[in-house]
């Protein structure tokens, strides 16, 4: 069963009872000024068209309605069948309405006697109407219903059209244009961000029906237009560009067009120069397509994924270009030309690394029906807040410690239930952040499985399931891995100093202490990024190893292991900030951070005033797929060439592995850690970025191998 059937028809159900205005008596005097009108028509509006219900002669310049109706509510005044009538908001009792018939094309109709007219009017005499406002002043008016289905559905997120429904009284909550709003909101929630796109399968201009699904390539647009709309027509030559700039790097288009008339639709595909695959029902706004993607305006469009998940909603314009060029850009770099020309990510640029006030999630156990429960009280939680919606789902509220911030929508709960259960759960992020990470399911913290999707479905019981971004590994199980990693390997555990939140920042150092050789390996700056430290602990594992080159590069070298550099920003669940809401990775240059702070005065004291050389640098983090970022190899180092091999020894290791490098640090200020460490001891450094979802097997074997070809390489030095 298709998800869209089953969430609506209970809806549709519900809406078939008693919860109509009231019947009530209209009454209706009319008189006509200035013109002859023959007949005068009643149309009532009703899924989004005028009927005509009623009629009435106009005698000696007057007429009259009265009848039992639905009533407060918006209706249609014309004096002819079929047109599109005045609009009147018509109250129970004495309505007067004028109709000036001096231009036979166009009456000018007004109403008197009906206080929601007046409201209506007063809403539409604003310049820029505020809905929320407006509803505030007339919570108990329909008036306020109406405004809020019709001009407002497409324009809010579900979650801010529920909060202004909550301010409406609750008769107007069951409204028929809340509950028609309500249907809106049911499918708005299964296209948004994280979800499958719908099926469609639709006609070509040919006639031949063509499916969505057949025509996904890397990365799918899925284009709602028509020759009719002016907007789509002007964004027409910017979506042309793009697809001529992506189409070979595997960048498709399924254009949906909502046309009446087939020569309209394919004039407008020839004066376009359109040359994706097109479909159409012909059926205007009574498309089923729209219907079933809840589009309420276009242009209007959808970015998906190979697999078809909404990865993003109507890019448009300059922005469309942007996010193409970081979905298809990826650095990809021959490691023996390490070039400055390519693309990827920018250079680091200057952020304030000034302590900023975050927004703390409030702990705590959540439950909006006493029957199935939530906590994000525990290291590495982030629960902002649960909603519940009509249609059983239970809305997870994922927000960041402060705004503006890398998109790295970190979540962690656990759920437990009353009785055995299956819950739908769906993560609500802010708007503009694209749901990242899929669900991670633990029942006992270490195991976990992948689910998928930003919406799903989680079996629970009376025993709490964790569900986190990535698996959540908190400061403390990191500590406790490194100091059981190898008991037979003397560690020295220092602390370096405190964080933010006065818990020791740990450095642990292993190796010969007389030796004037060393490296730093660093790990966890940014808090979800778990692949990073998945491949920090297997690279550490092997420089802690029983073999012989591990043990013969201990006897030569000092090792400086840093295992966790935010535990406070890990701990508290954040995407990317210190408990100041500062990213660390940012502070290595103006050093206001304790954090920070306290590893570059470590490294002072144990490297610059001991005579000791820091040879080596590298520092652990995830992203969306496996690079090496790197100092321009044009700078000055003490081993020239040193980092290129060691990567080219790794990639000849692992048959079939293309690495992928780029030198990010250029010169100038050190922002980050890798280039710090680079510019202050002369050491060949580097970010070692792992994939978000790289396979763990892969990660543990090329940090492993990794290893293995460092040491070789420095036992060599
Ligand atoms: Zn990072």
């Amino acid at each position: 069963m298709n998800n869209t059937t089953k969430l609506i028809l209970p809806l549709l159900l519900a809406s078939g009872g008693s919860l109509q205005a009231q019947q009530q008596t209209l009454s209706l005097q009319g008189t006509v000024k200035n013109g002859a009108v023959a007949v005068v028509y009643l149309q009532r509006f009703e899924n989004k068209i005028f009927t005509v219900i009623d009629s009435a002669q106009v005698k000696n310049g007057g007429f009259s309605f009265r009848r039992r109706l639905p009533l407060p509510e918006l209706y249609g005044i014309s004096t002819q069948r079929d047109v599109v009538p005045s609009y009147v908001f018509l109250d129970a009792g004495d309505n007067k309405v004028t109709i000036d018939a001096t231009d036979e094309n166009r009456q000018k109709v007004s109403l008197s006697g009906s206080k929601s007219q007046q409201l209506f009017e007063e809403y539409r005499a604003q310049r820029k109407p505020d809905i929320r406002s407006f509803i505030q002043k007339y919570p108990d008016n329909i008036v306020s219903s109406y405004l809020l289905y019709r001009e407002w559905s497409y324009r809010l997120s579900p979650e801010e059209l529920e909060a202004n429904i909550a301010l409406l009284s609750e008769r107007q909550q069951q409204s028929r244009y809340i509950q028609d709003l309500r249907k809106i909101i049911a499918v708005t929630r299964q296209v948004a961000v994280g979800k499958k796109a719908p099926a469609i399968v639709a006609n070509d201009p040919d006639g031949n029906p063509q499916a969505l699904y057949d025509h996904l390539g890397k990365y799918t647009l899925i284009d709602f237009w028509a020759s009719w709309c002016p907007p789509c027509r002007k964004e027409n030559p910017n979506i042309v560009a793009n697809y001529q700039k992506y189409k070979s790097q595997g960048f498709e288009i399924y254009a949906i067009s909502l046309d009446k008339k087939k020569e309209a639709w394919l004039k407008g595909i020839a004066d376009d120069h359109l040359t994706w695959q097109h479909v159409s029902e012909l059926k205007y706004w009574n498309s089923d397509i729209a219907a079933d993607y809840a589009v309420r305006a276009i242009p209007a469009n959808f970015l998906v994924d190979e697999q078809g998940t909404i990865i993003a909603k109507n890019v448009r314009g300059e922005e469309l270009g942007k996010v193409l060029d970081s979905l298809f850009n990826q650095a990809k770099v021959e490691i023996g030309g390490l070039k400055k020309d390519f693309k990827g990510q920018n250079p680091i640029s200057y952020e304030s690394t000034k302590s900023q006030e975050i927004v703390k999630q409030e702990g705590g156990i959540f439950s909006v029906d006493k029957r199935v429960f939530f906590t994000n009280d525990y290291d590495g939680a982030r629960l902002n807040g649960l909603q519940k919606s009509s249609d059983g789902v239970y809305h997870v509220q994922v927000a960041p410690e402060r705004t503006p911030i890398n998109p790295s929508p970190w979540y962690g709960f656990q759920v437990w239930a009353a009785r055995d259960t299956t819950i739908r759960i769906q993560l609500d992020y802010p708007s503009g952040v694209h749901h990242r990470y899929d669900p991670k399911v633990s029942k006992d913290g270490t195991s976990w499985n992948k689910l998928s999707g930003a919406s799903f479905d989680l079996p629970v019981s009376g025993e709490r399931t964790w569900v986190s971004a990535q698996s959540n590994v908190p400061s403390k199980a990191v500590y406790q891995w490194i100091e059981q990693v190898n008991p037979a390997v003397q560690l020295q555990k220092t602390e370096a100093g405190k964080t933010g939140l006065g818990k020791a920042l740990n450095v642990y150092v292993v190796g010969n202490p007389e030796s004037k050789k060393s490296i730093a390996v660093l790990g966890r700056q940014h808090p979800p990024e778990i692949t990073g430290h998945y491949a920090y602990a297997s690279f550490v594992e092997y420089l802690l190893g029983n073999s012989a080159d591990a043990k013969e590069f201990r006897e030569k070298y000092r090792i400086y292991l840093i295992p966790i550099v935010n535990p406070d920003g890990v701990d508290l669940g954040h995407w990317r900030a210190n408990a100041n809401g500062v990213d660390l990775n940012r502070d290595w240059s103006e050093f206001n951070q304790p954090e920070t702070i306290a590893l570059r005065d470590y490294f002072k004291k144990e490297i610059g005033q001991q005579g000791r050389q820091l040879y080596f640098a590298i520092d652990f983090h995830s992203t969306g797929s496996d690079i090496y970022y790197t100092v321009d190899p044009a700078l000055p180092s003490r081993f020239p060439g040193f980092i290129p091999n060691w990567i080219t020894s790794v990639k000849e290791a692992i048959p079939g592995y293309e690495p992928l490098v780029k030198p990010l640090y250029l010169g100038g200020p050190t922002f980050t850690a890798y280039s710090y460490f680079y510019k202050n001891y002369n050491a060949e450094a580097l970010v070692y970025e792992i994939g978000d979802n790289t396979d763990p097997d892969f990660i543990q074997r090329k940090a492993r191998i990794s290893a293995q070809k460092l040491i070789e390489k420095l036992n060599e030095s």
